[in-house]
């Protein structure tokens, strides 16, 4: 039995077991159809110490990010979120022009290049070396490395105490939660501002995301857990904020723990809300397991129902979260021949364990297909209106999560 990596407790239940399946984002190579696949257990537990949900770090950071196929730029919505948070943080902490931000795990420089167009001064640290090439080109200084204490000193040393430390989508990507809270308090000013976005337990237990664990993710926070994981590193919570991204996430203002002061009434909100979903219990947790199944059971009536009426059904996407999906339902080419990506670095490559060829969107408009079942639900309303076209052949929509609905047209759906 492992320990939780947060607190060292031993008193961790299981909350959902999906079986084993590959890396989420290891995409295969035609010519790597013949090769050995590695498939990884998906277990999730919490901790029932201090409610810490996490699977086993059996993948490392370095296995996963050293080559990247996820480009944050390549979805419009997440560009534009980036622009509204940067706008945002700078009237919130009155950042000007002698301000300097830093953002860990940057990506493709999709959010500082706002921060570069207002003249701060910023530095982004990505460890995957590809994706930081890209930000790099896009004019976004940015430093090839995972955060740990030590970075954050050299990085403090070499240009000085940042007054903002960005950390979005990243608080979830890394097994040593204490030595990267440590890094950002190192980064940080002892006056300025820790940002961090990162999935809420309680929307992915509330509305069936569960395809939304996977290796990359190692820990899943509600604000009760994530308020301890923070003072591992000697940061307060000191501001929360509920966002729509990834079906339901925290925005966590946090301060280095001897300047951040009482917590606004925002935190003690989102606490009694965690409390009231029996998060601070083991009951909160126990119904899950039951309810996932029956995201599987419907959605393989769904697909093999489909098929046996001879109707085609293809994929939209080719999302980390899908893969957890797929391997869990257990769909494959004959279920669902083909899914299509945004994502060029995608195109011609097989979804792993799976191996469902992910091909470019044009194909749906030349295949016109009866359902398309979109797996990045989490960008639901964008993706609606993208593939509005699907309704001119008769085609329609579908979603899996949080339950299998059949989208008629755009404006109005059916529960399936
Ligand atoms: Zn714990």
């Amino acid at each position: 039995m492992t320990r939780c990596r947060l607190c060292g407790s031993e008193a961790m239940a299981s909350v959902v077991d999906l079986g084993a399946t590959p890396p989420c984002e290891s995409f295969l190579a035609a010519d790597q159809l013949d090769l050995p696949e590695p498939a990884y257990p998906l277990h999730l537990r919490v901790c029932t110490d201090c409610w810490l949900a996490q699977i086993p770090p059996l993948i490392t950071p370095e296995e996963t990010f050293k080559e990247y196929a996820y480009f944050s730029s390549y979805s419009t919505s997440w560009v534009e979120h980036a622009r509204t948070f940067v706008a945002g943080a700078v009237e919130r902490l009155g950042l000007g022009t002698d301000a300097f931000v830093v953002e860990v795990a940057s990506n493709d420089g999709y959010l500082l290049r706002h921060m570069v167009e207002r003249g701060i001064r910023c530095l982004g640290i990505e460890p995957s070396v590809n994706v930081g090439a890209a930000a790099r080109d896009a004019g976004v200084p940015t430093l090839t490395e995972f955060l740990d204490p030590a970075v954050g000193t050299a990085v403090r040393e070499e240009h000085g105490p940042a007054d903002l430390v960005v950390a979005n989508n990243v608080y979830a990507h890394i097994p040593d939660v204490v030595g990267f809270t440590r890094g950002l308090r190192a980064l940080v000013a002892d006056d300025g501002w820790v940002s961090v976005e990162v999935q809420h337990l309680l929307t992915l237990i509330e509305e069936n995301q569960y395809d939304t664990i996977y290796h990359e993710h190692f820990q899943y926070y509600t604000v009760a857990s994530a308020i301890r994981a923070l003072a591992s590193g000697g940061l307060a919570l000191v501001d929360v904020e509920l966002l729509p991204t990834h079906g339901g996430s925290l925005r966590l203002w946090a301060r280095p723990a001897e300047t951040a002061g009482e917590p606004t009434r925002r935190v003690a909100e989102v606490l009694d809300r965690e409390k009231a979903a029996g998060l601070r219990e083991l009951s909160g947790y126990t119904q899950f397991s039951a309810r996932v199944a029956k995201v599987r059971r419907d959605l393989l009536r769904f697909l093999v129902e489909a098929a046996e009426e001879g109707k085609t059904v293809v994929g939209y996407g080719a999302p980390g979260k899908g893969n957890t999906l797929l391997n869990h339902c257990a769909i494959r080419p004959d279920l669902l021949p083909y899914t299509v990506d945004r994502n060029p670095y995608k195109h011609g490559r097989f979804t792993p364990g799976t191996r469902i060829p992910v091909l470019p969107p044009e194909r749906i408009a030349a295949d016109r297909p009866d359902y398309v079942l979109v797996l990045p639900w989490n960008l639901r309303d964008e993706l609606v209106e993208q593939l509005s076209y699907v309704h001119d052949w008769g085609g329609r929509l579908v979603f899996p999560i949080p339950e299998l609905s059949v989208v008629e047209v755009a404006s109005r759906e059916v529960t399936a």
